[in-house]
């Protein structure tokens, strides 16, 4: 038995949750959560924690070079961010560009898209 402590991430209010894992790696028991939220989030960060990504990539506007803040509309496996960073650091935006656009689709995974936080026109 393997118990792993975390505190949930999904909402300010920072509930501390115990997940036990057996000797096979399944989990046995989740303690401590408040809603299912917490609970899924719980399960997946000691299965398969994802991260969704936030950064900024410049912009080329009429005024110049800009930073453009993005994120990806998914979480994406954490072990694979070092991968992301690379390719975001990598991509440059032309103007206009609005909330929400998609800027890469199918980003690492597939389903999961990079997409612009800020309007430049
Ligand atoms: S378990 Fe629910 S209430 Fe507690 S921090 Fe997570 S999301 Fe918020």
């Amino acid at each position: 038995m393997t118990t792993k402590e975390l505190t949930c991430v999904v909402c300010p209010a920072g509930c501390r949750i115990t997940v036990t894992l057996n000797d096979a790696g399944a989990i046995e028991t989740i303690e401590g959560y408040t809603c299912l939220r917490g609970k899924t989030y719980a399960a997946n960060e000691v299965t398969h924690p994802v991260r969704t990504l936030t950064s900024t990539v410049p912009v080329m506007t009429a005024e110049g070079k800009k930073l453009l803040p993005v994120r990806t509309d998914a979480g994406i496996p954490r072990e694979k961010l070092f991968e992301a960073m690379k390719i975001v650091r990598a991509t440059t935006v032309k103007a206009p560009v609005h909330t929400g656009d998609v800027l890469i689709a199918d980003f690492i995974e597939p389903g999961t898209n990079l997409i612009a936080c800020k309007d430049f026109e």
